[in-house]
């Protein structure tokens, strides 16, 4: 192997020359694929009968020698493909249609999981969009290579907002590997199918868990497509019912102080919000006086307050230990006398199933919210990339295990 071969990391290739480009100030490395490489299909890798010679020589961008940019030079015939007609031949150094080699996009990619947008394009001399591009063939070439849906038994699916909440986007993980296994555009009904039809009707039967919201639509293509799953109601989701439950009586109780001629009341209760949102574990000092204040001039807030954290407890006890606080929990907002509260004691009561299933399985969305915050992470990182594909490719590239290692290293 040649000195040549060994600093581009060419295998199967002979290279014939390599020059110094005065205009592009550029190497130049003039290549051709070993014999037993040559004459096969770009898109399928079959040998072929030759067709033309295509557009001639063409080039495509290798990793810069140490601080010059480096090109590959090569003839780009085409063959007869009995499948898919004259296609321009496979070369061992890049990727079908690619500018750039395969040691190029795989350290594209490996920065744009690693480092800044802005570090990426500077260091590597390309476009954002054109990372883009690479990204989203670097990821496709791992799902090709290994199918994601293979031995799914336990998933989570969520959605995350992008371009400022107005768009949606619907993950999907897989709660044993712990890696992000499907992401699209949408939030609904016909998205969520389509997932299930690329999973296909065999490896659907045999997953067994699935966590998701509460969404009466969710539920109904579980129930359709999984039919030896449970579905799981995520913990996170509900607590956030309880939540809203606690805001609406805040807010009532506010209104009726303020109304009553007591601005003082009023003033504090306005303020205390944050006390009344927080876990009670991680409540300051001054948040614990503010629930005391609660505690002793508003009994009914005050039991409101009560209600959302037993809820809470629920899913910190989980087991059936947690079930029997939460049937302990439903008999008390039955007679609590506080509306919103009844209201979701019959919501919750609806949904009994899934948060029992939640609870039992100790299966939670969590780890779809953590991959969910990175999402959003990178969601900014992405900003600029024009179509979702990219940031999909980017999302699945860092959380779905197909980031390809630096080139040269194991
Ligand atoms: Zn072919």
């Amino acid at each position: 192997m040649s000195v040549w071969q060994r600093v581009l990391g060419l295998a199967r290739t002979v290279i014939e020359g390599v020059v110094f480009d005065e205009e592009l100030e550029s190497i130049v490395v003039s290549v051709r694929p070993r014999k037993r490489s040559r004459q096969r299909c770009g898109r399928c890798g079959r040998r072929a009968p030759w067709y033309d010679r295509g557009e001639g020589r063409r080039r495509w961008r290798a990793l810069d020698v140490g601080a010059l940019r480096c090109w590959l030079e090569a003839d780009a015939p085409r063959v007869s493909c009995p499948e898919h007609g004259p296609t321009v031949t496979q070369v061992p150094w890049a990727r079908h249609g690619a500018g750039h080699t395969h040691a190029f996009d795989d350290q594209v990619a490996w920065l744009a999981t690693h480092t800044s947008k802005s570090a990426v394009c500077e260091l590597m001399r390309v476009a954002w969009r054109t990372v883009g591009s690479i990204i989203t063939r670097v990821v496709a070439d791992g799902r090709a290579a290994h199918d994601p849906f293979d031995g799914l038994v336990r998933i989570g699916i969520d959605e995350i907002s992008y371009k400022r909440g107005h768009r949606y986007l619907m993950v999907v993980v897989d709660h044993d590997s712990g890696r992000l296994v499907w992401a699209a555009a949408g939030h609904d009904r016909a998205t969520l199918g389509r997932f299930f039809e690329l999973v296909g009707e065999e490896r659907c039967a045999r997953i067994r868990l699935v966590s998701a919201d509460a969404a009466e639509w969710i539920g109904e293509t579980v129930a359709d497509r999984c039919p030896n799953a449970t579905l799981c109601l995520d913990g996170f989701h509900i607590v956030a019912w309880a939540t809203d439950a606690l805001d609406i009586v805040r807010r009532q109780t506010w209104n009726d102080a303020r109304r009553s001629g007591q601005p003082g009341q009023a003033a504090q209760l306005k303020g205390c919000r944050y006390a009344l949102w927080r876990n009670n574990a991680d409540l300051t000092g001054r948040q614990m006086l503010k629930l005391a204040w609660i505690a002793k001039h508003n009994a009914r807030l005050y039991r409101a307050y009560l209600l959302k954290e037993e809820l809470r407890a629920c899913f910190a006890v989980k087991g059936e230990a947690g079930i029997a606080i939460l049937h302990a929990w439903l008999r008390w907002t039955a007679r609590c006398r506080i509306p919103p509260f009844v209201t979701l004691g019959k919501r919750i009561r609806k949904n009994l199933a899934g948060i029992e299933a939640a609870l039992r399985n100790n299966l939670s969305n969590a780890l779809v919210e953590s991959t969910n915050t990175k999402l959003r992470l990178l969601t900014r990182i992405a900003f600029g990339f024009r179509s979702p594909e990219a940031l999909i490719a980017l999302a699945l590239l860092d959380r779905g295990g197909y980031c390809p290692p630096l080139p040269g290293r194991p």
